[in-house]
């Protein structure tokens, strides 16, 4: 059966090799595609329209006769095709452009099916580039709802469910003889009041009644879920069973020390996350936990005592950031935690000199590093480390999938830390990050200003611009971040210094302000972001680069120029770049695009500081394929389930493979469905 659904369309009667092509423009090459292409919607046929009640500018269908067929050719470019269709009440004029073919198709007094949107025109009712298929009696007879699939110019509605209709044929037989397999194990479509396989096939493409298509697509939608999670808990519950991993020390002198030499009290989110994480690394299982965090909440200081542990154990720890900028500031800030207790740090990146480099992959191969932090150049080759016990990713979100597995792979079962400052919706996080175990960390420390935001536009500008000026003068620094131009570096970078150049000579003339950009030489870079630290830069102009990680208490005001052009989620984390301190904060959004959408997102920011909220709020706004790319988590695409409207049925999900998984004799059932289910996207799955 499997190999049935594998079978690539062109086993099927009527298609040759032009019309699989025409088929693969809609991403349909298999049997398996051609059954997942699902309905984008359904139609009602039970009491057709009469032409003369048919609604104008909306989508119906009606059965009519072919009255006339006209062809005519006004210039060398353009023919145009009119049919003529009347029933008793009327009738309405169907018209195409430049598909001089459809005229062969229709003769006088025949009986059609015509779906389409009607337009009322002077001569009459009209149609433009109709769905039409023959008036088949028994087509009608036997069905009522019909399914009204994703088409486009090469394959219309009658040829996809033509196709269907001969696979579902098939799959009849398939099933009457026994030889379609049930995806789902038998006492889950039980105790989950499921429909079984072959009907929800049937169902979701033609319906027998609405109550059968509201169960297929609670079927489908549970099977999409359910397998996806047994994958994902199976892939967590092998990382632990098969990988002896290793046994930290108990907490000794050094992680005693560290937590009296800190300058403040760890916040009792801080302190949860970093109990869970010691329990992970004492365990022999290795640790999978995922640290989610909004801007601003401490998260490096989890990150400290994991990395202390693992040194006072024996073993290495390293550290990887997204951004040098980030890298830097974390060994900056690191070292000096760390300097009274005798830990050796490097630091690792690209831009260094090739012998400071060489003394540097010494030191991690020979194991005098203890603690290793850096950005992609940790995961390359040559880096090879004595010991490794943790490895930690700062920024997950910035990261490929691969990218986490290949630092993990420098050691030998580490435990794994993965931290990221974008709050996932629980839903999201339950698919995405389904095989880690979580710490939140909502609280923020104490003492911290709430930040006001606002939206101005570019006529205001000077007011805001003057009001910065002014808190400068009063000891305070100044992030002002240029439009996001996505398309091109180039560009961006243009932008930024424009507004730079600008400002120097205006409202910022007597004040001692910097550039900063990811074209700029790295040790530039260092040197502008040191000054900025220490506070002789007031005023830091900038691209993107400073987004994630970036902590400066005593910066307290964000400019964001054309703000419209970021997204919710990322004008977010530009934002908690400030009210990191004791001073009052303020994001100002400069905008003067005025659209419902661009309104909305902008207003949901003044209303909420709370990264979990807006990050539910970009979800229902993006839609889920937006919020992640898929190459960033390397789930497949959903293809019926919506993580969002569907919430209740992937709990429900979630729990079936719980159990599933637990049973070693179901999951030993289950393990060859995901393996013909996921095909490519398994290994990528399994590969973490
Ligand atoms: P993020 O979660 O965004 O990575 P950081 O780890 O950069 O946050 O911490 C932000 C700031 O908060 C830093 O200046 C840090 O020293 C400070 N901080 C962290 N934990 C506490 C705490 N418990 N009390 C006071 N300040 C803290
Ligand atoms: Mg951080």
């Amino acid at each position: 059966m499997e190999q049935f659904l594998a079978t690539n369309i062109n086993a099927l009667k009527g298609i040759g090799l032009k019309n699989s092509n025409k088929f693969a423009s809609l991403g349909i090459t298999t049997i398996k595609d051609l059954l997942e292409h699902y309905p984008r919607r359904y139609e009602d046929r039970s009491n057709l329209k009469l032409i003369c009640e048919l609604p104008l500018e909306e989508y119906s269908t009606f059965r009519a006769k072919v009255f006339k067929v006209m062809q005519s050719k006004p210039n060398k470019r353009l023919t145009i095709t009119k049919v003529i269709v009347s029933d008793i009440s009327g009738n309405v004029t169907l018209t195409w452009f430049n598909q001089p073919y459809q005229k062969s198709k229709f003769s006088p007094g025949m009986k059609i099916i015509v779906s389409g949107k009607v337009q009322k025109k002077y001569y009459g009712l009209e149609i433009n580039n109709p769905d039409i298929e023959p008036d088949i009696e028994e087509v009608l007879n036997n069905r009522r709802i019909f399914p009204v699939y994703p088409a486009n110019e090469y394959i219309n509605q009658w040829q996809i469910r033509n196709l269907v209709t001969q696979t579902l044929d098939k799959l009849e037989i398939l099933n009457t003889e026994h030889k379609l397999p049930e995806t789902l194990p038998e006492d889950i479509l039980k105790s989950y009041d499921l429909i079984d396989r072959y009907s929800a096939l049937q169902n979701i493409h033609f319906p027998e009644s609405t109550e059968l298509l509201d169960k297929a697509k609670h079927r489908l939608i549970f099977e999409e879920l359910y397998l996806l999670q047994c994958a994902l808990l199976y892939l967590r519950k092998n990382n632990k069973q098969n990988s002896a991993g290793i046994k930290h020390t108990p907490d000794g002198p050094l992680m005693q020390k560290l937590e009296k030499s800190l300058p403040f009290k760890l916040t009792s989110d801080q302190a949860k996350a970093i109990n869970d994480v010691k329990k992970d690394m004492e365990d022999v299982i290795p640790m999978q936990r995922l640290i989610q965090g909004d801007v601003g909440s401490g998260k490096t200081m989890i990150a400290a005592f994991a990395l202390a542990k693992t040194v006072e154990s024996g073993y290495q720890g390293a550290l990887m950031a997204p951004t040098e900028i980030l890298a830097e500031q974390h060994y900056q800030n690191l070292s000096k935690l760390f300097s009274p207790h005798n830990i050796n740090l490097v630091l690792l990146t690209k831009s260094l000199k090739t012998k400071e480099r060489k003394e540097v992959l010494e030191k991690i191969n020979d194991g005098s590093a203890d603690i290793v932090i850096g950005t992609h150049a940790l995961i390359q080759d040559k880096v090879v480390f004595k010991h490794l016990g943790v490895v930690i990713t700062d920024e997950q979100h910035r990261f490929g999938v691969r990218q986490r597995s290949l630092l993990q792979e420098k050691g030998v079962s580490p435990d794994v830390l993965i931290m990221t400052a974008t709050p996932i919706p629980r839903t999201m996080a339950l698919t995405i990050y389904g095989d880690l175990d979580t710490s939140i960390i909502k609280e923020l420390p104490p003492g911290r200003k709430p930040i006001s935001t606002y939206i101005r536009n570019n006529e205001q500008k000077g007011r805001v611009y003057e009001f910065a000026a002014k808190e400068i003068l009063s000891g305070r620094q100044v992030y002002v971040v240029c439009p996001l131009i996505e398309e091109s570096e180039k560009l961006a970078v243009k932008a930024a210094t424009n507004i730079y150049e600008e400002l120097k000579k205006t409202y910022f003339k007597n004040i001692n302000c910097a550039l900063i950009h990811g074209k700029m030489k790295q040790t530039e870079k260092e040197a502008v972001m040191s000054d900025f630290y220490k506070g002789n830069i007031k005023a830091l102009i900038s691209t993107t680069i400073i987004e994630v990680g970036v902590n400066v208490p005593n910066a307290t005001i964000m400019i964001i120029e054309n703000a419209e052009r970021f997204g919710l989620a990322q004008l977010h984390q530009l934002r908690g770049r400030i009210g990191r301190g004791i001073h009052k904060s303020y994001c100002i959004l400069i905008s003067d695009n005025r659209t419902e959408e661009t309104l909305e997102r902008l207003n949901t920011l003044v209303e909420s500081n709370d990264g979990f909220y807006l990050a539910e709020k970009d979800l229902i706004i993006r839609g889920p394929g937006q919020f992640f790319g898929t190459n960033q988590h390397g789930l497949p695409d959903l293809k019926i389930a919506d993580i969002i409207k569907d919430i209740d049925i992937l709990l429900l999900a979630r729990r079936a493979a719980i159990d599933t998984v637990n049973s070693a004799s179901a999951l030993s059932k289950i393990k060859k469905t995901l393996q013909s289910h996921f095909s490519d996207n398994f290994k990528m799955i399994f590969y973490r």
